[in-house]
């Protein structure tokens, strides 16, 4: 930073000096040419400023009828819960509870699901997240965002 008045390099923080109605940064000496305004600088970014963005991070969400899903499924393949169990190397117990809707399947269960019974279970959100970049939204996210979620 340097004084726009004398071009000296400042140490510290500017002084907002008004000088002919404009108001300059200088140093304290060429401040005695204006008058010093009180106020700092307020940062002109506006409130959706990449700082404030949350980071994008790749989520994979359980569909909520999780246990519909997993259950027609298999059912469509005439397969029973012992038959799925076995598929998956997972008790009978895991699938009783999933299909019950009293377990969602974590990531790794999930996936092995999608897998077998060629469904859906997950919801790969930065893909929506990524729609949503619309002309209307893009102001809160970054090139950089964007570049970001297209990579994964
Ligand atoms: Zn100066």
């Amino acid at each position: 930073m340097r004084c726009e008045i004398c071009g000296k390099t400042l140490a510290g923080r500017p002084l907002r000096t008004k000088i002919d109605g404009s108001i300059m940064l200088t140093c304290q000496e060429c401040s005695k040419f204006g008058k010093v305004q009180r106020e700092p600088p307020k940062p002109k970014r506006p409130r959706t400023a990449p700082r404030t963005v949350r980071p994008l991070e790749p989520v994979n969400e359980v569909l909520e009828d999780y246990n519909i899903v997993v259950r027609e499924a298999r059912e469509k393949r005439g397969w029973s819960r012992e038959d799925l169990a076995a598929k998956i190397y997972e008790k009978v117990s895991v699938i009783n509870r999933v299909e019950a809707g009293k377990m969602a399947p974590d990531l790794k269960l999930a996936r092995k699901l999608e897998r077998i019974l060629k469904v859906r279970l997950l919801e790969r959100l930065e893909d929506e997240r990524l729609e949503d970049l619309g002309p209307k939204n893009i102001r809160g996210a970054t090139i950089g965002d964007i570049a970001r979620i297209k990579k994964n």
